[in-house]
């Protein structure tokens, strides 16, 4: 069965490269139709709401989201649609920031407060070949963010200044409990 086994954990060196771009023709092959599939059931059997190529050990540049409003390890958040994108490139429409508790299927166990820039578009080429552009803000854009970094050998607690908003998961579900 696939799942969290499948994942690279922090440490991993290809976690830390930058991932290749995809050429347009690659994107249609059977091989990259069948590493979709594949990446959606890892996703899926370790309980997460996005995945980057890189963290099974395929340094492209391919990311997927989909968030689930009855997710365990995300209790509170709205389902989205399902997002597939090649080559994604953030565009920052404001200084502002806002902060999330994120988690990482490649750091598991913890989670971390992250500060990002709350409006981005984000511009990709979907697996049908077709450009997209995203305006995003709330969660979804720092979940886009999260993936996006993954691509260029980013983890989310590199982005941590204030190491004391590093926790356990098991400490931080239990917080969300009481809240
Ligand atoms: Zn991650």
């Amino acid at each position: 069965m696939l799942g969290h086994k499948d994942i690279l954990k922090m440490g991993n060196p290809i976690l830390r490269q930058v991932a290749e771009p995809f050429m347009l023709e690659e994107i249609k092959s059977s091989e990259t139709q069948s590493l979709i599939k594949k990446m959606w059931k890892i996703m899926d059997e370790a309980g997460g709401i996005g995945l980057a190529a890189p963290q099974i050990a395929v340094s492209k540049q391919l990311a997927i989201i989909r968030l689930d409003e009855s997710s365990d390890r995300y209790p509170g958040i709205e389902s989205s649609p399902e997002y597939i994108m090649f080559n994604p490139i953030i565009n920052y429409l404001t200084d502002e920031t806002q902060g999330h508790w994120e988690g990482c299927l490649s750091v598991p166990g913890l989670r971390g407060f992250v500060e990002r820039p709350s409006k981005i578009a984000i511009n990709f080429t979907d697996e049908n070949l077709e450009s997209k552009i995203l305006n995003l803000d709330g969660f979804l854009a720092t979940v886009f963010q999260h993936e996006i970094d993954h691509l260029f050998g980013k983890l989310y607690i590199d982005r941590i200044s204030n190491k004391e908003l590093i926790m356990y998961e098991d400490e931080f579900l239990k917080i969300n409990e009481n809240l």
